[in-house]
């Protein structure tokens, strides 16, 4: 069967068709028969070079050999018990000694489900109501953070979710990123902000970069009124290096949420932060959280391979940071828009300067960037189907794929 056919007969069963907003390419998104290294091939005998990587996860590439053997391994010892394993502090110690601020950590089963309980958290430790969160910023899917929310939900115009109550909308206030005095105003003003909560790096309509000092700035007003800050690092966690954004801009959150790279490809949540507020965890403490799959032994197997990977071979950051440098170069003359880049996080905006914040990465021109989407798939290059999400590049993409995606770009790009 064929992709279109495989859609027509997932839109009558699944709303959409697809399992996740994002995914739902007009007029049908191509199915996926398997993907190594940075390739995918599709249903349809197509073979695409990879710059998705599943929005993340796969900083090794598809089916990466050392992952693969950890999750056999495992999975010849069974894949679920319902109790401890020893995968549970092997995992929580590597996590802990890379983040300066993890000294506790919880694993669950998704960044949503990281970021939910985080907040909780949050709420349950300071006892003060409300958060604070950043315009455009994207925290998964649940009801406090569907609030002018990043990624899917920009992208399909639907920043604000329906089903969500207005009272629970109304305790999540917005600021703009890179906006230092409306935090510092928003937090005088108002003395029942339990948690300000941001990607460090805004991932989920960018990459976004923060201004030089932002985020120590961020550092210090949180402290000055007493509001705790919570890092959530689901994309940059690994991502922009060992220890994440925490680490290469050397600002320490109170509380960590975690995700994505740290499951080697397969689901994983974790949160994270100062002790004592992590001892305010069930059954430590009164801030309930709980999950059949939390900290299941395959997510648990494949991020530690992952993780021990990256920790033997230090120098793929910077291998990761010359090649997007190389793709930048390509378009560098080009006038229709500009490429942000930040280590192995990539993105051409179709705005002359790189956005700021929301309000500037909504002026990019989406037509645009659709057209221009498409011109790259028939090229062979997949890149994710929004101007709102970030391309990544994997340690399995190879100096040929560097130049085939050059080459894309310049063709692709009209000026
Ligand atoms: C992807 C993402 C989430 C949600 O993680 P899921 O595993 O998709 O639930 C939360 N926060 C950020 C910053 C993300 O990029």
């Amino acid at each position: 069967m064929k992709s279109s056919e495989f859609f027509r007969e997932a839109k009558a069963l699944i709303p959409g068709g697809v399992s996740s907003p994002v995914r739902a390419i007009r007029p049908y998104p191509f199915y996926t028969r398997e993907a190594s290294g940075s390739r995918i091939r599709t249903v349809d005998g197509e073979e695409l070079t990879d710059c998705c990587m599943a929005y993340g996860p796969l900083l090794l590439g598809h089916s990466h050999p050392e992952i693969r053997a950890a999750i056999e391994e495992q999975l010849e010892r069974g894949w679920l018990y319902g109790t401890p394993t020893p995968l549970e502090p092997e995992f929580a110690s590597l996590l802990v000694g890379d983040h300066p601020g993890l000294e506790m950590v919880r694993f669950v089963s998704s960044g949503s489900e990281a970021t939910m309980a985080a907040i909780r958290l949050a709420r349950g430790f300071s006892e003060k109501k409300e958060i604070v969160k950043v315009e455009g910023g994207f925290h998964g899917a649940h009801d406090g953070v569907l609030v002018q929310a990043g990624s899917g939900a920009t992208t399909l115009g639907i920043p604000d979710s329906a089903g969500v109550l207005p009272e629970v909308a109304a305790r999540t206030r917005q600021v703009p990123y890179n906006d230092l005095d409306a935090l510092d105003a928003i937090l005088s003003r108002n003395t029942d902000i339990a948690a300000f909560i941001l990607e460090p790096v805004m991932g989920n309509i960018g990459p976004v970069l923060p201004d030089r000092d932002y985020l120590a700035g961020v550092r210090e007003i949180t402290h000055a009124h007493d509001v705790l800050l919570i890092f959530d690092e689901v994309i940059t966690g690994y991502r922009v290096g060992i220890g994440g954004a925490q680490v290469s801009y050397g600002v320490r959150p109170d509380i960590t949420t975690l995700g994505k790279i740290i499951g080697g490809g397969l689901p994983i949540g974790a949160f994270g932060g100062r002790r004592e507020i992590m001892e305010m965890v069930a059954p430590a403490g009164p801030v309930y959280n709980a999950g059949t799959f939390s900290g299941n032994p395959l997510s648990l197997a494949a991020g530690k391979a992952m993780i021990e990977w990256l920790h033997a071979n230090r120098g793929v950051y910077r291998t990761l940071e010359e090649k997007t440098g190389l793709i930048a170069e390509a378009v560098s003359g080009k006038r229709c828009g500009t490429m942000v880049t930040l280590g192995s996080m990539f993105k051409f905006f179709f705005r002359t300067s790189p956005p700021r914040n929301y309000a500037e990465a909504k002026e990019c021109d989406t037509a645009a960037f659709r057209h221009f989407w498409e011109k790259m798939l028939q090229q062979g290059i997949f890149l994710p189907p929004s101007q709102f999400e970030t391309n990544f590049l994997s340690a399995a993409h190879s100096d040929q794929d560097i130049e085939a995606i050059c080459t894309a770009y310049r063709a692709c790009l009209s000026g």
